[in-house]
């Protein structure tokens, strides 16, 4: 036992063995030395043969330096919030490469002078949102809230319906968010009716501005009522609506969702909504609307501590500038094509002895937007027990379990991933 102990090799020699220069280059010298240490000790342990230990090594290596990893999305929920929502476009993927290096985010070449940050994406939001004359972005939704709550109600009051006092997920409520600032929430209405006589009671001095808040994950049906953004103009407040999704223009896919040049026309002062649902972009925060009120947001301090980087600014300009993004694509596609699809696949693993069905699915845009809204799709059903397999495969397929079978919902997953779902599911066995 201390002979094959003695010939194990030891970490110097591995670690200038030239088998691991390459990965030492690729996933630096420390990760490398841990894969080492660990598979040293198992040939300690036993495990494997002092022969095999540089072999085990390369196996174990991980493939990049970040534990994170894709992730294939046949859940049927579009913006999943656990699989990082919305995936990006490859102008945007490509945009945030090309700033990954330094870059001109706050350089104007021309002059070798400062320049605007952000400039080139507040003029593409200005662009696709006519009704804004002025936009700034921030890291999320949530901190475009914190933001306005912030700079324009301070230790004021924001006024704001009981029915649109909102949780949006893992215990994210936005009244507590609004408190959190320092200001003060005036709940106004029942949880299903409100009237304008309600907020008109509600505002005086202390008011900052009302808050329209969309209900992006639940549907509230029956004897309901609510104010629209035109008739709270005369309150003589400002208005701002929260619209979640970061829908600019309407889709009539999607049903009533509200979108941000509709509010803006309505008669909101300004829209807060989010990068990385429906808009099809990055994680960001956006703020549309009245110069004068997006200027007071730009000006306060807080606006430093909720900024964006470089890579961000790019690829939420790709997104709004370039070719149409995976979410709108998906959005719009051919409910038949998914079906054909679901078909070869089924097809495809059935002669493998897999038993697997194409049927009919309800896809569902998640969490971000759209609450109810029913999109036909097509899926793959396979015993329940592939589920568990399935995460474990390379890249892990995520669907979900529905009546004791694993379902596999082809409307988030992009065409060219059907070969690696098959891929996957075969390797299960
Ligand atoms: C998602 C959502 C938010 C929060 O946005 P994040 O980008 O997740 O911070 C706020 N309000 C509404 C209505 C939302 O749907």
């Amino acid at each position: 036992m201390a002979d094959e102990r003695r010939r194990i090799p030891g970490t110097g020699w591995l670690l200038h063995s030239p088998e691991l220069a390459a990965p030492i280059a690729r996933l630096g010298r420390p990760l490398v030395k841990s894969v080492v240490q660990r598979v040293q000790q198992r040939a300690r342990d036993g495990e494997i043969d002092p022969d095999e230990v540089l072999d085990a090594v390369h196996a174990a290596l991980p493939r990049a330096a970040t534990q994170l990893r894709h992730v294939v999305n046949a859940t049927g929920v579009v913006l999943h919030t656990n699989l990082g929502r919305a995936p990006l476009s490859e102008a945007a993927v490509q945009a945030m490469g090309e700033v990954a290096a330094t870059c001109d985010v706050e350089l104007d070449v021309h002059t070798g002078h400062r320049g605007g940050r952000a400039v080139a994406v507040r003029a593409a939001l200005r662009g696709a949102v006519p009704e804004a004359e002025d936009a700034h972005v921030v890291n999320n939704g949530a901190a475009a809230l914190a933001l306005a709550a912030t700079a324009l109600a301070g230790s004021g009051e924001i006024v704001l319906a009981r029915g649109e006092m909102v949780e949006i997920g893992d215990g994210f409520r936005i009244p507590e968010l609004l408190e959190s600032t320092g200001a003060r929430l005036r709940e106004v209405g029942t949880t299903n009716r409100v009237r304008l006589e309600d907020y008109r009671a509600a505002v005086g001095p202390r008011t900052g501005f009302v808050l329209k808040v969309h209900p992006s994950n639940f549907v509230i049906r029956g004897f309901t009522a609510s104010v629209p953004p035109a008739a709270l103009r005369e309150l003589e407040v400002p208005v701002v609506a929260d619209i979640g999704s970061g829908l600019l223009h309407p889709d009539p896919v999607l049903g009533d969702e509200p979108d941000a040049r509709g509010l803006l026309r309505q008669g909101a002062d300004l829209v807060i909504a989010s990068g990385d649902k429906l808009l099809g972009g990055p994680q960001a925060g956006l703020l549309l609307g009245e110069a004068r009120l997006i200027s007071r947001l730009r000006a306060h301090p807080l606006a430093r501590a909720l900024r964006v980087d470089k890579t961000t600014l790019a690829a939420l300009e790709a997104t709004i500038s370039g070719p149409e993004p995976p979410v709108s694509a998906m959005l719009h596609q051919d409910p038949q094509r998914l079906h054909r699809r679901a078909h070869r696949l089924a097809e495809t693993l059935s002669a493998a002895g897999v038993p697997a069905t194409a049927e009919s699915a309800e896809a569902t845009v998640g969490g971000g937007g759209a609450p109810g809204v029913v999109l036909p799709s097509a899926s793959v059903a396979l015993p329940e027990r592939y589920g568990k397999a399935l995460r474990g495969a390379d890249p892990p397929v995520l669907g979900h379990v529905e009546r004791g079978r694993c379902v596999l919902d082809l409307f988030a997953v992009p065409e060219d991933e059907d070969e690696l779902l098959c891929r996957a599911v075969l390797a299960c066995d």
